[in-house]
């Protein structure tokens, strides 16, 4: 907490500002692989290649490969170095709303490490893999009682893949009473992937729009309901961070007029304990577990999204399933071979396997390791930590729901406060790398201006959210004070501002090597 309160000056000055190696103090500059290596060198010593009869019926490569030799102590600090550039949880607060980067506990990596969970094989005999079977039969069944809700399918990989299974289900359901309902509707203050779902499954979106709370106006999805309105999409709590508190209200008036209501589920982590779902009428709600069980979920790392389903859906869930039988438990994956009358519609399978078992024995051990008390602390800590960061910069930020009442597990904040200054949500954000923060999210939700959405998580301590706090205030507080000092930044980082829509839009993925000089 050393810089807390007040404004150090880091960079040396004149000469003395410069390295020569580019090196900045222990944190060391590292070129591609490909400008470190070489080709025409080898890290191993290799026997000349016996010469021998070629097979290869002319298919042999004739050009140099081109990949770059490197000795193994080169070829393990180019990779440590890069790796020490990368932020991560470990090394400190990831404020990135929407994304839930929690503490990963070390017993949960301990747990998936086991032989009996980590070193199976999905095509091993049933019998031979009792245990892992009763592990995914025993987090089916916390689950479904988190809930409330009677039927859940294990196997999809993510939030969006159980969105995905959702909408699948939604759909054989109509199809199987051969209603054509072609529409699906989704709040302007849903998730993305809500309104790219609906469309991979071949529904047209209709948008519904946000009322001045930043909650979905409801009348206006009201008068919306029909005949050709297959389901509504509601991500609760919103991506603004708010609960929606009309489920009850907008599920009964969709089932009365005869469509399902999906629910983006991703952030039950906000209302874990306190909220089950089922009892607000939803008929299909993907969890995942990497935001909600702990496991952060930054850089495509594993996921996990279960999707808990109502009594009318779950005759259509997927398969597999597991099932228990007289003789122990089985993984029912052909409609047929089963005794239950479980999932007798499926709509088929999401995965080749069962799921994703590591992320089913990390999110038990969380479970197990919070208990039920500890679960429902879970979702109040998380609150309580994002209404201390709301509350403690809405006087600088404009914080555009913040007179609605408290948030849920992320606090929004918008750049109008910069207005006049030439500043935006850009600028503030690698303002705050120089600080040593991941920035929070930027520009999402679509709803507010310069949105900067900001959770922070129940795992970071009231001193690690005290620093973070005093750098945006600082941070702020300068920029307003001289706004033309901060069009550059960052200055202290490996990087400083990259071409990220050419990055995007023509990214580069292989290594040419430059003509000769
Ligand atoms: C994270 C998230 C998703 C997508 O989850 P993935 O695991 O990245 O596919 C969907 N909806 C909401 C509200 C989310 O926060």
């Amino acid at each position: 907490m050393n810089n807390q309160g007040r404004v150090t000056r880091i960079a040396g000055t004149g000469a003395a500002a410069e390295t020569y190696t580019g090196n900045r103090a222990l944190m060391l500059e590292e070129p591609l692989l490909f400008e470190r290596g070489a080709v025409d060198r080898s890290g191993v010593d290799l026997e000349p290649v016996p010469v021998v009869q070629d097979r290869l019926g002319g298919l042999a490569r004739t050009a140099p490969i081109d990949l770059p030799g490197l000795s193994e102590p080169e070829t393990v600090r180019h990779y440590t170095r890069l790796s020490r550039q990368n932020y991560a949880i470990d090394l400190g607060i990831f404020p990135l709303g929407s994304c839930t980067m929690k503490h990963n506990p070390r017993l949960n990596e301990k747990m998936a490490r086991l032989p009996g969970f980590a070193d199976i094989h999905p095509l091993q005999p049933q019998q031979t893999v009792q245990g892992a079977l009763e592990l995914i039969d025993t987090l089916a069944h916390w689950l479904k009682t988190l809930t409330g809700m009677p039927e859940v399918s294990m196997s999809p990989k993510a939030g969006a893949h159980g969105e995905l299974c959702g909408m699948l289900a939604i759909r054989a359901a109509l199809e199987a009473r051969g209603d054509a309902r072609k529409v699906v509707l989704v709040p302007e203050s849903a998730h993305g992937t809500n309104p790219a779902t609906a469309a991979f499954c071949g529904y047209a979106v209709e948008n519904i729009p946000a009322n001045a709370r930043g909650r979905v106006d409801v009348d206006a999805l009201l008068a919306r309901l029909g005949p050709d309105v297959a389901a509504v999409m509601i991500t609760n709590p919103n991506t603004c961070g708010l609960f929606e508190p009309d489920m009850i209200r907008i599920c009964a008036a969709v089932h009365a007029a005869g469509g399902f209501v999906y629910c983006d589920g991703a952030n039950f982590n906000a209302i874990v304990g306190r909220v089950r779902p089922g009892d607000l009428g939803i008929d299909a709600m993907h969890i995942n577990l990497h935001k909600t069980f702990s496991t952060p979920h930054g850089g495509g790392g594993p996921g996990s999204g279960p999707v808990v389903f109502s009594a009318a859906l779950a005759p259509f869930a997927p398969l597999p399933f597991v099932q228990k039988t007289k003789n122990g438990l089985q993984l029912v994956e052909e409609a047929e071979a089963h005794e239950s009358k479980a999932h007798d519609h499926s709509f088929g399978r999401m995965v080749a396997f069962h799921g994703q078992m590591g992320m089913f024995v990390r999110a038990l051990s969380y479970m197990m390791s919070h208990g039920a008390d500890g679960l429902r602390q879970v979702a109040e800590d998380a609150v309580l930590n994002a209404n201390y960061i709301l509350a403690s910069l809405k006087d600088i930020y404009t914080a555009p729901f913040a007179a609605t009442g408290p948030c849920m597990h992320e606090a929004l904040f918008s750049d109008d406060f910069l207005d006049g200054t030439g500043l935006t949500t850009l600028d503030l954000a690698k303002a705050l790398i120089d600080e040593g923060f991941h920035p929070m999210t930027m520009y999402f939700p679509l709803v507010v201006h310069g949105a900067m959405l900001v959770e922070p998580t129940e795992t970071e301590s009231k001193a690690s959210l005290d620093q973070l706090i005093g750098a945006m205030r600082s941070v702020a507080e300068r920029m307003l004070a001289d706004p033309d000092a901060w069009h550059s930044s960052p200055h202290l980082a490996p990087r400083r501002r990259l071409d990220e829509t050419a990055a995007a839009r023509k990214p580069v993925l292989s290594y040419k090597v430059p003509a000769a000089a």
